[in-house]
């Protein structure tokens, strides 16, 4: 028995299931959305990235100042009444006490030189904690 010679002609594929192409339309809005999508998600990985580094940056000043108000305490044998005592031409930070880049303000807890090895001073920010 011989094939029949017959052809039958298979539609062409198309991406989309119902068997219709995407007008121009729909492939600009597709575009467009695709676009801000990527957009959006580079801009929230930029402001988590930016806040994990300024978070960083406090936790730094944070350690820096209760080991200065530390070293201050050792040399003056008296715990800093409030941190501007740590700033000055003779102080561990001549210019001014370093800030926190998230303006945050930091809490001074001059009890903690005397009894603990706890930091000196805490960040107002939420998640801005020196362990
Ligand atoms: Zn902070």
């Amino acid at each position: 028995m011989m094939a029949s010679s017959q052809s039958h002609k298979l539609p062409e594929p198309t991406l989309d299931p119902g068997g219709q192409e995407m007008s121009s339309k729909q492939k600009q809005v597709l575009l467009i959305v695709s676009v801000s999508c990527a957009i959006a998600c580079i801009l929230v990985g930029l402001y988590f990235y930016h806040e994990s580094a300024n978070r960083a940056a406090c936790i730094i000043n944070q350690s820096s100042i209760t080991k200065s108000a530390e070293a201050w305490y050792g040399i003056n044998g008296q715990i800093p009444k409030n941190l501007n005592d740590l700033t000055g031409p003779t102080a561990p930070f001549p210019h001014s006490l370093p800030v926190c880049p998230s303006g945050g303000t930091y809490i001074y807890h001059s009890h903690n030189l005397k009894h603990s090895k706890k930091p000196v001073v805490s960040c107002s920010c939420k998640g801005h904690v020196y362990p």
